[in-house]
């Protein structure tokens, strides 16, 4: 048990994490990708929570979180042919999927839209959770909305903690960014979010995908608001060498957020190397712990540089232009 009453109990008593679930409350998960805010999907109440927990938009539609296709199968009146062949082989994991909603999925879950978005995460304990109950859980990152998103227990709690009763502890996130979201349009497959499944790996089961540009006035995708997932501290991208150079000479204190290169003469304290190996996967599981580090570090700017623009390196860069974004 926790003994300061104001913060939120960490552990990993799924039964304890159900019980609170039932009752309409919101806990903390660890999934594969980010910490999520759950509440039944299906309980409005519990919804409005979630919404006003992370002072989140209602116009900002959450996913819908399964434990198995027979549950995802019972709230969508439709399973377009193209998105389950990329269900069947990347759930569980970190794929959404829009498809037409039924009736059962309150429309505040879906910000009015006819389609709702669905995913079976891989985390074992999230899994086991989600497994043991009747209803989905809806669930955002666990973060006040347009913040970096939770990659650990404690980062829920440092922000969070206050809010909700309990925090089920999963570890540190494995992808460590959030899930690839995609829908089909007249035989065409769409990527609305880039994520933790690489958009090659897609293309390589449906053919040639259409990634919808960054847009904040698109209504379909306001996840993709063009400034999110941001540190408090601004970020600046481009040629690290040049704007540390740049910065030395200004005498301003700086952050590093350097893909694999270290810079010998920045303390350690001031900078953070995704990849010393160039590792894609090593780099996205460290990109949001990093931010959180350095915007917790006594600089007034974080310096950061883009990933070659392949692989998970694209996820990553639109995380990176996003948190740098006015
Ligand atoms: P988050 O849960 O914070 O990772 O963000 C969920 C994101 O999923 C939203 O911001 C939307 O961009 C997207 N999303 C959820 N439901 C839908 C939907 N029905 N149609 C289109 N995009 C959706
Ligand atoms: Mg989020």
């Amino acid at each position: 048990m926790s003994f300061v009453s104001n913060m939120a109990e960490i552990g990993t008593d799924i039964n304890f994490a159900r019980q609170l679930l039932r009752e309409g409350k919101l806990v903390g998960i660890p999934t594969e990708t980010v910490y999520g805010l759950a509440g039944n999907a299906l309980n409005a109440e519990a919804v409005t929570a979630i919404f006003e927990t992370k002072r989140r938009p209602s116009f900002d539609p959450l996913i819908v979180h399964v434990g198995d296709l027979v549950q995802a199968k019972a709230y969508s009146s439709y399973f377009p042919e193209e998105l389950m062949a990329l269900a069947e082989v990347f759930w569980p994991g970190p794929l959404t999927v829009l498809l037409p909603k039924t009736e059962a999925i309150p429309d505040l879950v879906t910000s009015g839209l006819d389609t709702v978005a669905v995913r079976i995460p891989s985390h074992p304990l999230t899994r086991e959770l989600l497994l043991g109950l009747d209803f989905p859980l809806a669930a955002p990152s666990a973060n006040p909305f347009g913040y970096i998103s939770p990659t650990r227990a404690s980062h829920v709690q440092d922000q969070l903690g206050n809010t909700i009763p309990y925090i089920l502890d999963g570890g540190d996130c494995s992808v460590g960014l959030e899930s690839t979201i995609v829908g089909v349009e007249h035989g065409q497959v769409i990527i609305y979010r880039l994520g933790g499944i690489p958009v090659s790996a897609i293309e390589q089961l449906v053919g040639p995908v259409l990634i919808l540009p960054q847009s904040s006035s698109n209504p379909k995708s306001p996840g993709m608001l063009k400034n999110h997932y941001s540190p408090r501290t601004p970020v600046i991208l481009g040629e690290l060498e040049v704007l540390v150079a740049d910065f030395r000479l200004k005498g301003e204190p700086f952050g590093i957020l350097s893909f694999n290169k270290r810079f010998p003469d920045v303390p350690d304290s001031h900078q953070v190397v995704l990849s010393p190996s160039g590792d894609f996967g090593e780099a996205a599981r460290n990109l949001f712990s990093g931010m959180r580090l350095l915007d917790k570090a006594d600089v007034s700017v974080i310096l950061a540089e883009e990933l070659p623009e392949k692989d998970l390196g694209k996820a990553i860069n639109d995380r990176l232009r996003r948190a740098a974004a006015k």
